[in-house]
């Protein structure tokens, strides 16, 4: 930005952070002035948890007392926010700074003695009749605010045991992380990373990031498939490990359904954000029916790459040579262009968001990998990056801007209680954001190399963010309901499950490759959360689908789009996810909304060709 004087470190250098320009780090002081106005907010924290403590056994007296506990529960609340973020932000900067850590852990022990005396709360609020309180929500405006979050209590109530049910429930959930902890060891401390020998002799051991580089910049197919080879058999080595971990955490959900009288594994995990089943079921078939554009992609490539067979360790290699450098000060200034379709008032956040410095952009020595958008609540959300000016890096900027931009309207427009957002609709800005980036982008390019890269990367992540998804949703839906009916779940029964899901979604286009079938055992999600990856999808269809409306050439459309999309933003947390999304115009059980994907997927393919092929 102009007001700043440039600074780009050297490819390949690590900067200390005291010679990073201060504009290029992010100011802290809209948090706390210093660790001194710090400590204060955290005495006032835990004076704040001891008084709370005073009002249990007063809930029931009547709407007043209901009502200083939410406002009290709203006050902690915010102020963890300060104490948590300026602690964690500070040591997030340089890791090595043991004094923030130490800070930051002791605001971790804070929180676990706030859980434990806040823990009467709920039971005391659900022990009222219900319609007791509809009628108190009814008699005080005050009170009223925190309707949404007194349904959703009860909502959840519905599934709660017994004293006894619950307590069995709390003794047998010291077994729940088994599954995940033992998978974690046996692919992270356990796993030796394999070695191979490319074609030029160079050798080479394959840490997942390694993998990942070789197959995305090594044009020589052999190499390429050794990788892949090397990488997945130490994988199907272990399957039978795997699979014995995948069907503890099938019938760990299968016994919690059951145990809380749940008809099925599904229906349990939705239940909280009260989402019908339909949404996954509906994610599913449509996506089966929206799967020629992506084959269509992958016979372009094959073309492309002019390589006789085409596998799966040729999907991420460029098209193209074209290696472009994206500095941070130009970028800053695409990113506010590229948002003006949601209006002026919109746009001036975002530039807020690079004068004000919210974002911490370059790596430095100590700092934490990675990038992501913290919602500090009583400041502003704060950018980490670690901006390298490369394409990924620019529209990983892109994608966390659309959370900030999310964040700061839903905690401008939002009572505390809402300020927050669930998952299901937490990646719809990040995706819409970089979906306008990548408008701006396509116009501004210059030459066909730079558009060819461009529309690669937007494919890549639809079928890496969408496609891959739904894949893997459709896999742990078919696995569930393996368990559901008494079925057995081998790693082979495993296997021609993940075989037979490749064929349905890429058809003819990909040839056979045996190892491919014993995918589902690097997929960390499978084993961590269940039943978490279709929200990817679902979100990245809500923003295809805002988008198609965003795009259009009939102005009343498009204002009607803006609208409805920065109302959503401002709903925050302020109702279910569906509720929220179908006042937004998105229904998520109607297969349209999940064909915008396919249609935009087929838009961004014929382009694709006529840049490479002139058709
Ligand atoms: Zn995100």
């Amino acid at each position: 930005m102009s007001q700043l004087k440039t600074f780009r470190p050297e490819p390949g250098a690590l900067p200390s952070r005291d010679t990073v320009p201060s504009g290029y780090t992010w100011d802290l002081t809209a948090i706390c002035q210093d660790w001194d106005e710090w400590t204060g907010c955290l005495k006032s924290l835990e004076a704040a948890i001891e008084s709370f403590t005073t009002l249990k056994g007063t809930l029931s007296r009547g709407p007043d007392g209901l009502l200083a506990a939410f406002r009290a529960l709203d006050a902690m609340g915010a102020t963890s926010y300060r104490v948590w973020y300026y602690a964690s932000l500070q040591y997030d900067q340089d890791q090595r700074d043991n004094a923030a850590n130490a800070k930051r852990q002791q605001v971790q022990i804070l929180f676990a003695r706030q859980q434990q005396a806040g823990s009467w709360f709920n039971p005391e609020v659900l022990a009222i009749p219900v319609e007791t309180i509809r009628g108190w929500l009814e008699a005080s405006a005050d009170l009223a605010v925190y309707r949404f979050a007194i349904e959703s209590l009860f909502h959840e109530q519905e599934h709660v045991l017994d004293e006894q049910g619950e307590r069995l429930m709390a003794l047998a959930g010291r077994f729940n992380s088994v599954p995940h902890d033992s998978y974690a060891a046996l692919t992270t401390a356990d796993m030796r990373a394999p070695s191979i020998t490319l074609s030029g002799g160079e050798r080479v051991t394959l840490s997942y990031g390694q993998y990942r580089a070789l197959l995305e910049t090594n044009r020589r197919q052999e190499d390429r498939a050794a990788a892949y080879r090397a990488f997945h058999l130490s994988y199907a080595d272990q399957q039978n490990t795997y699979a014995a971990l995948y069907n503890g955490v099938l019938q760990r959900g299968w016994f919690h359904a059951r145990a809380r009288g749940y008809a099925a594994t599904l229906d349990a995990e939705l239940h909280g954000n009260s989402i019908p089943t339909t949404v996954v079921e509906t994610l599913i078939a449509a996506t089966k029916d929206g799967v020629e554009p992506l084959r269509r992609y992958h016979r372009l490539r094959r073309r492309v790459l002019g390589v006789e067979s085409y596998r799966l360790f040729d999907l991420f290699v460029p098209l193209v040579e074209h290696d472009v450098r994206y500095p941070y000060d130009e970028v800053g200034e695409w990113i506010v262009e590229s948002v003006a379709p949601l209006g002026q008032a919109y746009q001036a956040q975002v530039r807020r968001a690079f004068r004000e410095r919210w974002i911490d952009v370059y790596e430095n020595v100590g700092k934490r990998s990675g990038a992501y958008s913290a919602p500090v609540y009583g400041a502003h959300p704060y950018m980490l990056l670690n901006y390298n000016e490369t394409l990924d890096a620019v529209f990983t900027l892109a994608h966390e801007m659309g959370h900030s931009m999310h964040t700061l309207l839903s905690h401008q427009a939002q009572p505390f209680v809402y300020a927050g957002y669930t998952i299901f609709v937490a990646e719809v800005p990040s995706t819409l954001n970089e979906a306008l980036f990548l408008d701006l982008m396509l116009d501004r390019a210059r030459s066909r190399d730079e558009r060819v890269v461009l529309l690669q990367h937007a494919i890549d992540s639809i079928a890496s963010t969408f496609y891959a998804q739904v894949l893997f949703a459709d896999f742990e839906l078919q696995a569930h309901r393996l368990v559901e009916q008494d079925r057995p779940v081998t790693a082979e029964v495993l296997n021609s499950l993940y075989a037979g899901l490749l064929r349905e979604y890429y058809g003819d286009v990909l040839d056979d490759e045996e190892l491919s079938r014993v995918t589902w055992a690097r997929i960390s999600h499978l084993f961590g959360s269940p039943y978490y990856v279709y929200q990817y999808a679902t979100c990245f269809a809500s923003a295809a689908c805002l988008m198609q409306d965003l795009r259009s050439q009939t102005p009343a459309v498009k204002a009607d789009a803006v609208d409805r999309y920065l109302s959503l933003l401002r709903a925050g947390g302020s109702d279910y996810p569906m509720t929220l999304l179908a006042r937004a115009g998105i229904d998520l059980s109607r297969p349209e909304t999940v064909r915008a994907v396919s249609a935009e997927l087929g838009m961004l393919v014929g382009r694709l060709e006529a840049e490479l092929e002139g058709r």
